[in-house]
């Protein structure tokens, strides 16, 4: 498995390509960011808040929240900075942790109006357990309806903005900005890739009408709404790590559970919801690497650690997952331990190797 020269991404990340000295898409793209006219893009983004501001809506805008760092951020820059009268929209999953809780209560009583809406869960168990056992990714289905959620009562309530976070998609395809920050195909991110229709997530006991909070409008339905949707990391330099600080400082509670339990080396990031944890572990057996290998690409980029570090945090944490949260997805679903090791390695890469004494290792571990 080859990996990029400069940060630690490996050939297996989907849209990756490396140039001629062998660093990758990614790296080019955070390099760029230091030539672009934020000031420029400031002032774009003040003329949007103020066309919003305009339209005399009861809310101006619509932030999708879970309550964590990159959502508290948002939510407050919308409404401190940019002015906006801001509606908070909450997909709850299911089996929200405690801490989960307290964020989320915790951005509310800064003082905003949220909508909340909880997908039935007994539809959610079913849909998860469905998306395990077809491609080895339970959080899939949840994504679908994280995105839906904010634009859905966008054109419910009238509101004319919804404000997400940051476009993947530009990074994997080349280094430029596509969209030019316009979110509305959102739901066409590779992380999600689908093309709003939730018709593939129909299994035993499923009907279409069980998948309405999956289903993200179309873009016809979106255009006569006349919503605009923008992804703010396009407006102003994205920093995760400054978010977390900005966060913590104003409440926000963070993981305790062991970084070797989680498979990574922050506390900040899945706060609310815990399969997304074990769904890192699955990640890192399709593919080759984990969410330590995400959030050290992170850091190299943004100039907090060096390679050499990345490395290392990627040796010791990517992959790692505790039992008990294995386990507590286990009994979610309804399925014994084996059965869930079962249908995980039909998902094991060919990266993967057996050593003397069985042991899955990868043949090309990062250096
Ligand atoms: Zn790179």
């Amino acid at each position: 498995m080859r990996y990029c020269t400069k940060c630690v991404v490996p050939e297996t990340r989907p849209g990756i390509n490396f140039d001629d000295r062998g660093v990758c898409n990614f790296c080019r793209y955070y390099e760029s960011l230091d030539k672009i006219d934020w000031e420029g893009r400031r002032k774009q983004l003040i003329d949007i808040a103020q066309e919003a501001k305009n339209k005399g809506a009861q809310y101006d805008c619509v932030v999708g929240v879970s309550g964590g760092k990159d959502s508290t951020y948002m939510a407050l820059y919308a409404r401190d900075v940019l002015g906006l009268n801001v509606l908070l929209a909450n997909m709850v999953p299911d089996g929200i942790t405690e801490i989960g809780r307290h964020n989320i209560n915790n951005l509310q009583k800064m003082g905003f109006d949220c909508f909340m809406f909880r997908p039935n869960p007994k539809v959610c168990q079913k849909v998860a357990k469905m998306a395990f056992y077809t491609w080895g990714n339970p959080v899939k289905p949840s994504e679908y309806a994280l995105y839906a959620t904010p634009v859905r009562a966008a054109i419910m309530y009238k509101v004319p903005l919804v404000i997400f976070d940051i476009e993947t998609t530009t990074l994997d395809d080349d280094t430029e900005d596509k969209n030019g920050g316009d979110a509305s195909r959102i739901n066409e991110q590779n992380t999600l890739g689908f093309s709003g229709d939730s018709s593939h997530l129909l299994c035993d006991g499923v009907t279409a009408k069980d998948l309405i909070p999956y289903h993200y409008p179309s873009q016809e339905e979106i255009r006569q709404s006349g919503v605009k949707m923008i992804y703010l990391g396009y407006y102003k330099r994205w920093s995760p790590h400054e978010h977390a600080m900005f966060a913590i400082n104003r409440g926000l509670h963070i993981r305790t559970d062991d970084a070797l339990e989680l498979g990574r080396y922050t506390k900040y990031h899945a706060l609310d919801d815990d399969t997304g944890i074990m769904n890192q572990m699955l990640k890192h057996m399709k593919l080759g690497y984990g969410f330590a290998t995400d959030e050290a690409c992170a850091d190299i980029w943004a100039g907090r650690i060096t390679r050499e570090e990345g490395v290392k945090l990627v040796r010791e944490y990517d992959g790692k997952c505790g039992v008990k949260f294995i386990k507590q997805f286990c009994d979610y679903i309804g399925i014994t331990l084996d059965k869930f090791w079962n249908v995980a390695e039909k998902f094991r890469g060919p990266m993967w190797k057996k050593n003397k004494i069985g042991e899955w290792i990868l043949k090309d571990p990062i250096k």
